[in-house]
């Protein structure tokens, strides 16, 4: 049976013949038959622009759904899909009339009608967020909407030029993607040439026209490639069907338009389709043809190994044909050219008694369709952002996704266009990106930023310990989704983090207030700092705190602000110095510092005082003359010079180590300055190092500052350095060598 098209005249008999070759069940054919008098009543009197009668409208889009074979319940709806807005009828009604599941469909193709499209980016992204939910909810919902809007198109030459402007615009940036994805190929072409035709006349007309006047020249060229590659086939006893295939108007105005080709230049105009029984049978066939014809380099692609997003399988080369012509061939089976045309549509395909529904065979069709299970739990995790956000977020995720990215077990992921492991790691599970520590590509372990390609094989490193997603994430993940997740986790993490600031900032103004002998009640209150809060950059006495308890500030500048001490800034630094000396010879008294000589405990070892290593350093070991082993730092000056031979390898024995902190002395070196000096002990509280003994000399207008300082090893004391490295007007710091 020939389907009809855009032209053909068409009644509610070719609708009931269509459903017969599928539906056999009467019950099931009476309810179409109820719903189309139904809506013959309803819409009596109403005509469409064009002058027909409405019902012409609903009697196309059932046909049209019955091409792709959908089931009865879709089809009444097709038919009813305007009665509740045109002519207000009630759900309830509806429900007593066909039942929830029908009106349910009719509500969810009405809800997405009562939308206007609109130049507004807001109103545009509203528009999609709507469809897309529907879509989400229930996929038969947009059957009938794309077949609504295919007969819409169709018929879009009687409309005002203005809205066949807008509805071509927003069928080409709306419905033809969807129609693209669920791989209902028929309708996503014919919806784009349609478009075409109203959005760039001109260039629709100038293509149109090309083809016309090459047709001849190329019919005769496909001819004679067609008979070469029969006459091959049949010497291999290959039982196969073989078409020639027009390309699309709009697909070649993309290429002359967005790649910038002469029409001349596209190739693929000439293109072949052999179709075989099986699977095994496509591959004997590629060779067979590559055997005879020489390929084009870079254009094999095998969609059956490795399938598109909408399911498509097939294989395709490009060949040079006899007469020096390209030819595009597509290879593949009966069942896969079946999905090539009618895509998703023909997985669900009405199964007679068991009508696709929208909880148990979406389920089925999740299962295949892994974009629609992405789109669909993405699309409930974003719902209550704004619109533009929950738009952008599923067409960069989901529609504009293009690498494929395999699971350790197979499962293949999709992901846009410069994804991270991160972002791999944020579809797999929300927790997963969260607790990601590094990622192994194709065996080899590659950093989080890494750009993935298509076919490679991800695996995501946990742990469970981890601190959660950094800032740095947000510079490289390229999901929507995998962002949304990282800023949530940040949000929350601060949150708690500044709670923590705030109060560990109370605790160090206390203790401050407690060591200058201050009155606790008018110190802790909020209103003596009132009017420093600016001079800090804070906004309230809490901001303040933060500040304190992020160690951006310290509470020793505020309080010498508000109470300036007596004593004055270096007589609280003798005091603090004196202080740290005591609690450091307290802690000298029965420790030892552990270190292995050469993997054996317990040789006689002595730190070596010219450049006095400490923990974490790189050190050897020089065998002296009756002194036990020096232990030097490995940058040592005083032991280049020295003795090869009496040099011995050492390593610090971390277990045995009960000292806490170690003395070291430094040397700064700057321009001088007011307040160098005082930068200098900010740095040091902050980083939380005892001062011990400074020594500030002043030539010129150099000022060189010597200290003495406690650490806990040598990677504090790198920060450290780091950090005062920071200072404006430091030249050099350095270890101080005797
Ligand atoms: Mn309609």
């Amino acid at each position: 049976m020939k389907i009809k098209g855009k032209d053909d005249h068409l009644t509610y008999d070719d609708v009931k013949e269509l459903c017969r070759t599928y539906i056999s069940n009467e019950e099931s054919l009476a309810l179409i038959d109820k719903a189309y008098e139904y809506i013959m009543v309803k819409h009596a009197g109403q005509t469409r622009k064009s002058g027909e009668p409405y019902t012409i409208h609903l009697i196309w889009v059932a046909y049209i759904l019955a091409t792709l074979q959908t089931g009865p319940k879709t089809i009444t709806a097709g038919l009813l899909h305007d009665v509740m807005e045109d002519c207000d009828v009630s759900s309830q009604e509806m429900i007593n009339l066909f039942g929830e599941e029908i009106t349910s469909l009719v509500e969810g193709v009405t809800k997405i009608n009562k939308m206007l499209f609109k130049d507004e980016e807001d109103v545009y992204a509203e528009n999609h967020r709507k469809i897309y939910i529907a879509m989400a909810k229930d996929i038969r919902v947009i059957l009938i909407k794309l077949s609504d809007r295919l007969h819409n198109m169709r018929t879009l030459q009687y409309m005002r030029p203005d809205k066949q402007q807008r509805i071509s615009r927003e069928t080409l940036e709306v419905y033809a993607p969807i129609a693209h994805r669920l791989g209902i190929n028929d309708m996503r072409i014919e919806l784009e040439d349609l478009c075409l035709f109203y959005l760039d006349p001109a260039a629709y007309k100038e293509i149109a026209e090309l083809l016309e006047t090459k047709r001849s020249e190329r019919k005769a060229s496909v001819e004679k490639m067609m008979k070469a590659v029969r006459n091959l086939l049949d010497e291999h006893h290959i039982e196969y069907r073989i078409k020639g295939r027009a390309k699309h108007i709009y697909s070649i105005y993309k290429k002359m338009v967005i790649k910038h080709k002469r029409f001349d230049e596209l190739y693929d105009l000439n293109a072949l389709r052999i179709i075989v029984n099986d699977k095994m049978k496509c591959y004997e066939v590629l060779g067979i043809i590559h055997d005879c014809f020489r390929p084009l380099p870079g254009r094999f692609k095998d969609y059956i190994a490795m399938p598109k997003p909408n399911m498509y399988q097939s294989l395709h080369t490009a060949v040079i044909g006899e007469d020096g012509h390209i030819f595009e061939i597509q290879i593949r089976t009966e069942k896969m050219d079946e999905l090539a045309e009618r895509g998703v549509a023909s997985h669900w395909r009405y199964k007679e008694g068991i009508e696709y529904s929208s909880k148990q065979e979406q389920k089925d069709i999740v299962s295949k369709l892994q974009w629609l299970g992405d789109f669909i739990t993405l699309s409930d995790e974003v719902k209550d952002s704004d619109a533009k956000e929950y738009y952008d977020t599923l067409r960069r995720d989901i529609f504009e996704a293009n690498v494929y990215i395999l699971t350790p077990q197979g499962k293949i992921v999709e992901l846009p266009n410069g994804a991270t492991p991160i972002d791999f790691a944020y579809r797999i599970h929300t927790e997963v990106g969260h607790h990601a520590v590094g990622a192994i590509v194709n065996n080899v372990m590659v950093p989080i930023n890494t750009k993935l390609k298509t076919g490679d094989i991800c695996e995501i490193k946990t742990n469970k310990n981890s601190v959660g997603p950094s800032e740095d994430w947000l510079k490289f993940v390229r999901t929507a989704s995998a962002r949304n997740k990282i800023r949530q986790f940040i949000a929350k993490r601060d949150a708690e983090n500044e709670k923590s600031f705030i109060e560990e900032g109370r605790k160090l103004l206390k203790e401050e207030i407690r060591h200058r002998e201050l009155d606790e009640k008018k110190y802790l209150n909020p209103e003596t700092y009132a009017s420093y809060f600016g001079s800090f950059g804070a906004k309230n006495f809490d901001d303040l705190l933060l500040t304190i308890g992020k160690k951006q500030a310290t509470a020793q500048t505020l309080l010498e602000k508000v109470c300036p001490s007596k004593t004055g800034f270096f007589d609280n630094l003798s005091k603090m110095l004196k202080k740290n000396n005591n609690a450091l010879n307290n802690q000298r008294k029965n420790s030892s510092v552990g270190i292995t000589v050469n993997g054996m405990n317990g040789l006689k070892t002595q730190i070596s005082k010219c450049c006095n290593p400490i923990p974490g350093d790189k050190i050897i070991g020089y065998i002296s003359k009756g002194q036990g082993i020096k232990v030097h730092r490995a940058d040592c000056p005083n032991i280049l010079n020295i003795d090869k031979g009496r040099i011995i390898d050492v390593y610090w024995d971390y277990t045995n180590i009960t000292e806490r902190r170690f003395e070291v002395e430094i040397e700064i070196i700057g321009l001088d300055r007011p307040n160098l000096l005082n930068d200098v002990m900010t740095v040091l509280s902050q980083v939380k190092v005892n001062i011990l003994n400074i020594n500030a000399n002043i030539e010129d207008v150099d000022a060189n500052i010597k200290m003495r300082l406690s650490v806990e090893n040598a990677e504090v004391l790198q920060i450290t350095i780091d950090n005062l490295n920071k200072i404006q007007g430091v030249y050099e710091i350095k270890r101080i060598i005797h």
